[in-house]
């Protein structure tokens, strides 16, 4: 996000939280231009501060306890940062700037579908579609979205949310299935390790490629008036299939003498299955998407083998 609306010629704050967080000392070689706030969105105080350093003239709220299976095990923290923070911050805007001067995009999740056989639409879920969260973390995010709305609609702010489906890449956190694959693949095409552990390998998710939903985001905030619109590609893969692509491209043949499960990288409840219908997004701000499965897996794979090799060769 940073990166695109850098290209753009913004003016970019961006909020780190924690003492010592290591992350801020990789964002700020990457992205020097981008100043650093310190906040964390179970401050209410440090919200409104960073709205007053900033002035901003548009919100990006991407701030959130994000991984489903850490939701499981810290479901409270989850509620507080991911839920409750969604609050803190719209009062945030509200008390520390003039709300009718700032347009917000609150991250909501396809995690808040839940993928169950009574509520599966074929075409796919739309703006439309029932709610059944299947993880603290999808409850954590439907109160956000929810509040987003409510404001939106008690005190006219522009708030929109984007319902985004999995979007995967190069930064994507190895603790997610897609950068844990083809972080392993490479890893095992250079000899680096012998095999990859993980959980379900059935579930399906549509994957799409992060560049793609973060001009969506943007797109929201700079259309006529603040609305709801999922992101997706359109398509669905099983956690097999995905494993497939990356052995293909790593050139390392049947995935399944590499790959072990462990019941410790299963969830209490799971989502079988995410397809996302993104037939709104596409005709009313005119968005698209530069690559399909194939080509996500392609450039991921391809980004880990040139990074694993630059490591292992420095070593
Ligand atoms: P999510 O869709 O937001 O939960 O994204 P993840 O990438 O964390 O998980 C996608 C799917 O992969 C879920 O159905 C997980 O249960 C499944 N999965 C299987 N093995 C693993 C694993 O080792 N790590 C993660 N993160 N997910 C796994």
């Amino acid at each position: 996000m940073a990166e695109f609306l850098l290209s753009k010629n913004y003016d970019v704050y961006g909020v780190v939280r924690g003492q010592n967080n290591p992350k801020r000392a990789a964002l700020e070689a990457e992205f020097p231009e981008v100043k650093v706030i310190e906040a964390d969105m179970t401050d209410p105080t440090a919200l409104v501060r960073a709205v007053e350093l900033s002035a901003p003239t548009e919100v990006y709220n991407l701030a959130a306890i994000s991984h489903v299976g850490y939701s499981f095990k810290n479901p409270t923290l989850t509620a507080e940062v991911t839920g409750k923070g969604v609050l803190n911050l719209l009062e945030a805007v509200r008390i520390a700037a003039d709300p009718s001067t700032v347009r917000v995009y609150q991250a909501s999740t396809s995690e808040m579908f839940g993928g169950l056989d009574y509520n599966r639409p074929g075409a796919g879920y739309d703006e439309q579609s029932l709610f059944h969260p299947r993880s603290p973390y999808g409850v954590a995010k439907l109160y956000g979205h929810w509040i987003a709305k409510n404001y939106r609609e008690s005190y006219d702010m522009f708030v929109s949310c984007g319902i985004l489906f999995n979007h995967e890449g190069e930064r994507r956190g190895p603790e997610f299935v897609t950068r844990k694959i083809t972080k392993a693949a490479a890893r095992i095409k250079l000899g680096l390790q012998p095999n990859l552990v993980l959980g379900d390998l059935w579930p399906k998710r549509d994957w799409g490629y992060a560049k793609d939903y973060v001009v969506g985001m943007w797109q929201m905030l700079q259309h006529t008036e603040p609305d709801d619109f999922v992101l997706a590609s359109g398509s669905t893969a099983s956690i097999e299939d995905f494993l497939s692509l990356t052995f293909e491209q790593a050139e390392l043949g049947d995935w399944r003498p590499y790959v072990l499960q462990d019941p410790a990288f299963m969830r209490p409840a799971e989502v079988d299955i995410l397809l996302g219908n993104p037939a709104k997004a596409e005709s009313v701000l005119g968005w698209g998407r530069s690559v399909d499965l194939r080509g996500l897996v392609d450039l991921m794979v391809n980004f880990d083998l040139a990074a694993e090799e630059a490591a292992s060769s420095a070593a």
